[in-house]
């Protein structure tokens, strides 16, 4: 293997705490549970918006307008129908039966909705959702899982205004509804047309990342094993790693980074089925079925998760499986197999440049909520002494001058909260104006943030951020805080 130069940066030569120079926030590696790069052998890697990452936004209009299109074909009334990436987000859920988009906390509890493009108001979604969790579980929920699901979404929803308006099918439900969006949009993927737009020009749609080469390369320096095991098709697959790859390794060849190469594995069934495996013998796609193991320097096609460990003679949680499809690539592979996980949040960058910036108004808005605190319990002792007083008045008890002393605290806490209602206004429209941060539901964590907590043991915008830690860190997970040891704290 060529070799990169010069290296990285030489080793501090003192170790001080100013030796541990963090990256920026937003290029951090995040820690769910501690994990040991030293004793990780293989690392997976899917690839689409995780070793190729595109601009979702022209990704996606792209999709929308090839779905869009299927349904012109169909002599749907959709030549209006304009994509809007505001329209929806990561880890927001589809209502099916009900053609709503919904933001859950951490809990499952809808905290935000909107029934077609239009935003609910707090009394319309209360009544409608209560307290009755989301249960991923259920058909009937459908989680953006990815970037690949903004289209999926933002189609659906402006196809529920249509059903409402009686411009569609008569009789057609908002489940069967989104089940013609997904046939659709599985045929826009699946179809070639779609792919080869990409293909045409990879330099509109893929954001290029120099280090993220140098990152499998130095990993694979340090002995690990690495894998690309994809959903994609191998012609596509060869042209997007060759366009986002090549051009930064010495070698001008990726296939030299990977032990093999897994492609239309059929995520997530690839972790829980076995499945036959065909090994490519002839570009640009003639496939033969193999039997045992996997070969070094091969590409194959399906297979599953059993056979990789089986091949390499490797302990599952020596295996580090790195996606960006919070189903497809952690979930499953985390609770199945017990492998590793880290998952790739590219809008993490974003997010967190955000509440950097907002960092002064959230001071103000912390100092404005505790203060609302402390005057709700003043206001709380003043009602509870007025309503003993007013049972058994006590000598001079005058209820008047009582009453007053309640009116007065209400009012601070009237004009304390047109403070505080701007700020958390503000707060709730960080990344997107209508659904707010993708890891946080008002002050608590969004569904999408548990869900990470739950099956990445790691998560970060890019892979390419695991280069400042080097493939020898020991990646702790902070200490958690829990709520009664917030005032010890
Ligand atoms: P990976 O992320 O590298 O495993 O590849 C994802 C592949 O799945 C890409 O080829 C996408 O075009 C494809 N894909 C993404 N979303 C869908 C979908 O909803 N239906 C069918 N294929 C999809
Ligand atoms: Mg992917």
């Amino acid at each position: 293997m060529d070799a990169f130069s010069p290296p990285v940066a030489p080793p501090p030569a003192a170790l001080s705490a100013d030796a541990i120079r963090l990256p920026p926030l937003p290029r951090r590696v995040f820690c769910n549970r501690t994990l040991n790069l030293r004793s990780v052998q293989v690392i997976g890697c899917d690839m689409d918006y995780t070793l190729v990452h595109y601009d979702s936004e022209r990704w996606e209009r792209s999709a929308y307008e090839h779905m869009k299109r299927a349904f012109q074909a169909r002599g749907w009334p959709v030549n209006e129908l304009r994509f809007d990436p505001e329209l929806a987000s990561l880890g927001l859920v589809i209502d099916i039966e009900r053609g709503n988009l919904v933001k859950a906390n951490r809990f499952g509890h809808v905290r935000n909705a909107s029934h077609g493009t239009m935003v609910l108001d707090f009394d319309t979604w209360l009544s409608v959702y209560g307290t009755a969790p989301v249960d991923l579980a259920e058909s009937r929920w459908q989680f953006m899982n990815t970037l690949f699901s903004l289209s999926e979404a933002c189609l659906y929803m402006q196809l529920v205004d249509l059903l409402d308006l009686g411009k569609l099918e008569p009789g057609l439900s908002y489940r069967a509804l989104y089940q013609e969006v997904r046939r659709v949009l599985d045929a826009t993927h699946l179809e070639g047309a779609l792919k080869s737009e990409i293909l045409s020009d990879p330099s509109h749609y893929v954001i290029l990342d120099e280090e993220l080469p140098r990152t499998l390369w130095e990993l694979k320096a340090a002995g690990k094993k690495l894998l690309l095991i994809t959903n994609s098709e191998w012609s596509y697959t060869q042209s997007m790693m060759s366009y986002a790859f090549d051009r930064f390794l010495p070698s001008g060849n990726w296939r030299e980074l990977f032990s093999f190469v897994i492609v239309q594995a059929r995520k997530p069934e690839f972790f829980s089925r076995r499945a036959p495996v065909f090994r490519l013998v002839d570009e640009p796609s003639r496939y033969t079925p193999h039997i045992g193991p996997l070969v070094e320097g091969e590409v194959y096609l399906g297979g599953d998760a059993r056979l990789v460990e089986a091949s390499l003679r490797v302990e599952p949680d020596h295996i580090l499986y790195i996606g960006d499809h919070i189903f497809a690539d952690v979930h499953v592979s985390k609770d199945l197999l017990r492998w590793r996980t880290a998952l790739i949040v590219r809008e993490l960058e974003r997010e967190l440049e955000a509440l950097v910036a907002f960092r002064p108004a959230q001071a103000q808005l912390d100092v404005a909520m505790t203060e609302k605190v402390l005057l709700e319990h003043q206001l709380s002792g003043l009602r509870l002494t007025h309503l003993r007083n007013t049972r058994q008045p006590p000598p001079g008890f005058d209820p008047e001058r009582s009453n007053a002393e309640i009116r007065a605290l209400r009012g601070r806490l009237v004009e304390l909260d047109q403070r505080i209602a701007p700020l958390a206004r503000q707060s709730s429209e960080l990344l997107n104006v209508r659904w707010g941060p993708i890891m946080r539901c008002g002050s608590d964590k969004s569904h999408l943030a548990r869900q990470i907590e739950r099956y990445a043991d790691l998560y970060m915008s890019r892979v390419s951020n695991l280069l400042a830690y080097t493939p020898f860190a020991y990646l702790r997970a902070p200490r958690v805080s829990l709520p009664h040891e917030i005032d010890i704290e």
